[in-house]
């Protein structure tokens, strides 16, 4: 596999973005080794859900030897098993029929329509309203922090087959968080004082050019908020374009934007993606990581544990224990929400709950920062605790860390053992109780 190539990992030199999507993969040339089978799935499943991917993953991140099975190769190109059968042959033959692109982009509506495109309630219960007109681009789940929505950087510079959030590149309008102006949100945020955190997340806002990103920031900096403690960037941008933080043309902007930050006396917390050890292994990720770090701001780190990808303890041992040494903080282990391709992806939460617990048990404390595994629900990020006994039968032990209530908080609840359920909703009270507490 090659690394850091073609693109240089010399900050003096400007690394040039080449971006593949659907309408030139075929262009990809590591491709070349696979059959005109393989391709269509590519085709068939990339007309419904979103594509895209760089130079810089195709050459340093797949292990080419290894594909398909490769976990990078997982992590980026659609899969044909990603679609159900039936779905993925309506797209199939629609292109084999020669429809026109209008026609399968109906048909992909329909099928998007049914992978439960907004789970957990983003929009109805998530996005507030101020002056009687609903913010879009922004979020509000819990009571101290609240997500931003940039409109520029609602795309990501590759897009992961599990993302929880593909309605945001899947031309859905009408699903879509984004803000135009960053006004009406400031001024929601300036009047809810219980708000300590803003995250700017998207897509990845680190997809912005710095003119756009830093109008954002600057905006906010200016409102001077004083009971804003923490500003969180949620990005993909080490893993999948760290250039973004080493190139010349205007990585030491950024960095500069980062310290001014920190030089407000807030703390600037990067809430990086990693999925896979590999993301952590080029001579520029870690360079990036060191530079941002060196702006004072904190590195934490998450991902989901998904089937084909890190579905493995030994690989989360491997990448918590490189990201210590990098100075990171281990975040979160999520559990892949219920969107999209979950069922192709998705682990039960019992067997997340080893993983979680075998990586656990095999770091250090520096590390033992993460919590998880992690489903962030309807009613808030659920923690799966384990596999209890009782004298009958065995239960599930769960607890909220966040919740839409703060009271929920920490409090234990059980439901029964079900060894293959892979979400909260397919969970039922311990017990012999109709509800859980919170319902
Ligand atoms: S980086 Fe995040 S938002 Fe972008 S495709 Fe991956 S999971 Fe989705």
């Amino acid at each position: 596999m090659a690394r850091d190539n073609p693109v240089v990992n010399n900050q003096n030199q400007t690394p040039i973005f080449q971006n593949y999507s659907l309408s030139n993969f075929h262009k990809i040339k590591q491709l070349q080794k696979f059959d005109k089978d393989f391709l269509f799935e590519i085709e068939v499943v990339g007309n419904v859900l979103p594509f895209k991917i760089n130079n810089y993953v195709l050459d340093n991140l797949i292990d080419w030897d290894k594909a398909p099975e490769d976990p990078i190769f997982a992590l980026t190109f659609p899969q044909k098993g990603m679609l159900e059968k039936e779905d993925f042959d309506t797209i199939a033959n629609a292109l084999k029929g020669k429809k026109s692109k209008k026609e399968i982009n109906l048909l992909a509506n329909q099928i998007r329509a049914r992978l439960n495109p907004q789970p957990a309630g983003q929009i109805e219960l998530n996005s507030p309203t101020f002056q009687g007109t609903k913010l879009l681009g922004l979020q509000r789940k819990y009571r101290e922090t609240a997500l931003f929505f940039p409109r520029q950087g609602q795309t990501c510079h590759a897009y992961c087959t599990f993302c929880f959030r593909w309605p945001q590149f899947a031309g859905l309008d009408e699903l879509k968080f984004a803000s135009k102006k960053f006004d009406d949100e400031i001024r929601f945020i300036e009047q809810n004082k219980n708000l300590t955190d803003i995250l700017i997340t998207g897509g990845d806002p680190m997809t912005m050019n710095y003119k756009v990103f830093s109008s954002y920031i600057e905006k906010l900096l200016k409102a001077d908020i004083r009971h804003i403690d923490i500003i969180r960037i949620g990005s993909k941008s080490l893993a999948y374009w760290p250039y973004k933080f080493t190139e010349k043309k205007e990585s030491g902007k950024f960095l500069k934007l980062f310290e001014k930050i920190v030089n407000s006396g807030r703390q600037l917390a990067f809430m990086a993606h990693f999925s896979h050890y590999r993301e952590l292994q080029t001579e520029v990720v870690k360079n990036a990581i060191s530079r941002i770090r060196s702006t004072g701001a904190i590195i934490r780190t998450q991902s989901p544990v998904i089937k084909r990808i890190n579905d493995d303890p030994k690989i989360w041992i491997k990448m918590l224990k490189e990201q210590a040494r990098l100075g990171c903080i281990p975040y979160y282990m999520f559990i892949a929400r219920n969107t999209g391709a979950y069922n192709y992806f998705n682990v039960p939460l019992v067997r997340a709950w080893e993983i979680f617990r075998d990586t656990y048990k095999s770091v250090s404390g520096t590390a033992r920062t993460m919590r998880g595994p992690v489903m962030s629900c309807l009613y808030g990020k659920i923690q799966m605790l384990g596999v209890a006994e009782t004298e009958k039968n065995n239960v599930l032990a769960l607890r909220f860390l966040q919740a839409r209530e703060p009271d929920w908080v920490q409090q234990p609840f059980f439901a029964e053992y079900k060894p293959d359920a892979m979400w909260f909703t397919e969970l039922k009270p311990a017990f012999g109780k109709e509800k859980f507490f919170f319902q």
